[in-house]
C-alpha cells in the first residue's frame, strides 16, 4: 500500500504533465493523469483537497465531469460525505435541470438530477481546473437551484491569469495549486 501522500504542493506540480496546443493550438493542457497513476501523488492530491473541509459538515460533494469525478469520489469519501455528478448534457438517465454557459465561441451546457441534492444540504463543488470560470458558475447556479446550502468550491488547479475566481463573487474558493 502507497505511503500517504506528500502535503507538499510543490511535490504535485512535479507529477502533472503540460502538453502544449492541446486540444487545441494556443492551450497549455494540465494533464493529470501523471499525478493519478502515482499512489503517493494520488494520496497527497486527495488529502490536501479535502483537508480544508475536515470538519465542516459537508453532505454532499459535487463533481464535475470527468475529472471532477475522479477527484470527487475519495474526496467525499475522506469528508464522510455523499457524491453527487453534474455531467454533460445527455448523460444523466433521470429528469434533470441544465445551466448553459458562455464559451469563447459558442455555448455549453452542464446538468444535475433535480433530485440530487436536499434542501439545506452543506455542499462543496469539486473540479481538477479553474479556468475560465464558466463551468464553475453554471455549477454553483444548478446547486442553489435545488436548495444546496453552497459551502465552498475546491479546486485541484487554478490557473490564475485566466481569472476565474472573479466570475464567483461572494463564494469561498479554495485551490491547491496555482499557475
Ligand atoms: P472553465 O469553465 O474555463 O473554468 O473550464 C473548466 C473546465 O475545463 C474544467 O472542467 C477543466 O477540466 C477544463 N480545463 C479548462 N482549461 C484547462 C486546461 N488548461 N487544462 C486542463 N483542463 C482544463
Amino acid at each position: 500500500m502507497a505511503q500517504r501522500g506528500t502535503p507538499d504542493p510543490e511535490f504535485l506540480k512535479t507529477r502533472i504533465r503540460h502538453v502544449p496546443d492541446f486540444p487545441k493550438p494556443g492551450i497549455l493542457f494540465y494533464d493529470i493523469t501523471t499525478l493519478l497513476r502515482d499512489p503517493a501523488g494520488f494520496t497527497s492530491a486527495i488529502d490536501q483537497l479535502a483537508q480544508p473541509f475536515a470538519g465542516a459538515g459537508i453532505d454532499l460533494v459535487v463533481g464535475i465531469e470527468s475529472r471532477g469525478f475522479i477527484l470527487g469520489g475519495p474526496v467525499a469519501d475522506r469528508l464522510g460525505a455523499g457524491f453527487c455528478p453534474i455531467r454533460k448534457p445527455g448523460k444523466l438517465p433521470a429528469k434533470s435541470i441544465r445551466e448553459s454557459f458562455a464559451l469563447e465561441y459558442g455555448t455549453d451546457a452542464i446538468e444535475i438530477h433535480e433530485d440530487a441534492i436536499s434542501a439545506g444540504q452543506r455542499v462543496l463543488i469539486l473540479d481538477d481546473v479553474l479556468a475560465t470560470g464558466g463551468t464553475a458558475r453554471a455549477a454553483v447556479s444548478l446547486v442553489r437551484q435545488l436548495g444546496g446550502q453552497l459551502h465552498a468550491l475546491a479546486f485541484l488547479i487554478e490557473l490564475d491569469f485566466l481569472k476565474g475566481r472573479d466570475k464567483l463573487p461572494g463564494e469561498r474558493v479554495v485551490s491547491v495549486l496555482h499557475y
